[in-house]
């Protein structure tokens, strides 16, 4: 099946302004922007969630990226895929992983969580719930997570998340989503409604300021294009965060300048007095 995206424009999902200045790391029709008022990078064209929730599965979108690569930059590839031993160098952090330190049981949401894999590995002290854009992966989800009481929502996340009660969730995984989130701004505040006080929500982005996003320029892995339409760094990440009522906090020794992803545990922030 061709895949055919009606692209539609887009304002910064940061600041609402719409000033970008094209970053030269796109390809026809994609523009990639930094926005003049505010410095944040995105696409400023994306897929409606219209055609994301019947036809686009991100498993589907990776195929099709890594042929149009091997097609298109066959040495760079080949770079790439013969030093992934850099990936090792450090032990592999996990967004799991670190919900299991940081939150000690109870309800889980995945945001984005495809068919469930990430929340049916949690161990049996918590419940997940989920929410997803794609049709036939959130009817998958929503099956498995059932048999552990939890459920998955069908629908845009920031919509999805507003069909849970208040203050449900001790914990949240954002594993590799929030990069494809058309309005992240929005979905963060949908989040830190239905996230609990002391709750903790865990995301993991492709690290635009890393040191091979700036050495492959386009050609870097975080580029996905359509998919991505946000460029993260920990300083933009911190800053959309804080918009929607979090405080952002790194782990250590994890978001080195060589990993091609950053982590954040993003904690809503104590009402100003
Ligand atoms: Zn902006």
């Amino acid at each position: 099946m061709t895949i055919e995206l009606r692209p539609i424009q887009r304002a910064c999902p940061n600041c609402g302004a719409n000033e970008p200045r094209d970053l030269g790391l796109g390809r026809t029709p994609w523009t990639i922007g930094a926005c003049s008022p505010c410095g944040f990078a995105y696409l400023t064209a994306a897929a409606s969630y219209a055609d994301l929730s019947e036809f686009y599965s991100w498993d589907k979108a990776i195929l099709l990226e890594a042929k149009r690569r091997k097609q298109a930059q066959p040495v760079v590839q080949w770079l790439d895929q013969t030093t992934r031993w850099r990936l090792h160098l450090f032990p592999r952090p996990e967004t799991r992983t670190f919900l299991e330190q940081l939150v000690p049981g109870g309800n889980i949401v995945d945001i984005g969580c495809g068919s469930g894999k990430q929340g049916l590995a949690l161990p049996d002290r918590y419940t997940p719930f989920g929410v997803e854009i794609s049709r036939t992966l959130a009817g998958e989800a929503d099956a498995a997570f059932a048999a552990r009481g939890g459920s998955c929502q069908h629908a845009p996340s920031a919509e999805g998340l507003g069909q849970f009660d208040e203050d449900k969730f001790d914990g949240a995984m954002l594993n590799s989503y929030l990069e494809h989130e058309t309005e992240p701004l929005a979905v963060l505040r949908a989040l830190h409604r239905v996230l609990k006080p002391d709750g903790v929500a865990v995301v993991k982005v492709p690290n635009f300021a890393s040191w091979n996003a700036a050495l492959m320029k386009q050609n870097w892995c975080g580029i996905r294009l359509p998919d991505h339409v946000n460029y993260f760094t920990p300083a933009s990440l911190t800053g959309m965060a804080e918009k929607a009522g979090f405080k952002a906090g790194f782990p250590q020794l994890t978001n080195l300048p060589t990993n091609d992803n950053f982590w954040a545990f993003l904690r809503p922030a104590p009402a100003q007095a």
